[in-house]
């Protein structure tokens, strides 16, 4: 559904039990989706310590690797090791994270995930703080002349989409929206015109 599906990517959710309170899947149900999936695959890592698995992830066929900046102790060195593997790299941030700790790494990644809930499960509710954030970093991206995508995750609705994008948010990662829907290919064609 999703290949055939306006969707530009696949946004897959890896939670350890560690930096969120919820167990997803790993390696090999990534390894077995990137068989079957004729776009992009776009990972994101609720795990702590995720130097350890750069490389794993760029091998099961992670094409974007996002990783938490509050769990990178090194997030500089993290950003070049997952650009070294050839992935594009994205940093992701909790809705209570604030942006400058992007100040010094914008410039070298390629998508700032913006969770609009606090990570860990599906079906959460937006949090509307997520409006005034996205807009700062509309500002501080193009301040720099930089192409670098704002990924909005958590609570992304048919009604907030078109907010959403007028604050400057480039990419919206819908799950349960979606795949709750009576017709997910159309929601998604929907999303698509936000
Ligand atoms: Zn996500």
């Amino acid at each position: 559904m999703v290949n055939n599906s306006d969707a530009d990517w696949f946004h897959l959710d890896v939670m350890d039990g560690r930096f969120v309170p919820n167990i997803s899947f790993g390696l090999p149900v990534i390894q077995q989706i990137k068989k079957v999936a004729t776009k992009p695959l776009d990972v994101h890592l609720m795990i702590v310590e995720p130097d350890l698995y750069v490389e794993a992830f760029k091998k099961a066929g992670a094409d974007i690797l996002s990783v938490h900046a509050e769990a990178c102790t090194h997030l500089n060195r993290t950003i070049q090791f997952i650009k070294q593997q050839g992935m594009k790299a994205g940093v992701a941030i909790n809705p209570h994270t604030s942006l400058s700790c992007l100040d010094y790494v914008l410039e070298d990644i390629d998508l700032v995930c913006l969770m609009s809930v606090n990570p860990g499960f599906g079906g959460q509710k937006f949090i509307p703080q997520t409006y005034r954030k996205i807009e700062q970093l509309r500002k501080m991206i193009d301040a720099k002349g930089l192409q670098v995508d704002i990924e909005i995750d958590g609570g992304v609705t048919e009604q907030n989409a078109g907010q959403l994008i007028a604050a400057g948010a480039t990419v919206l990662v819908a799950g349960n929206t979606v795949f709750s829907a009576s017709n997910p290919t159309e929601v998604i064609s929907k999303l698509k015109l936000a």
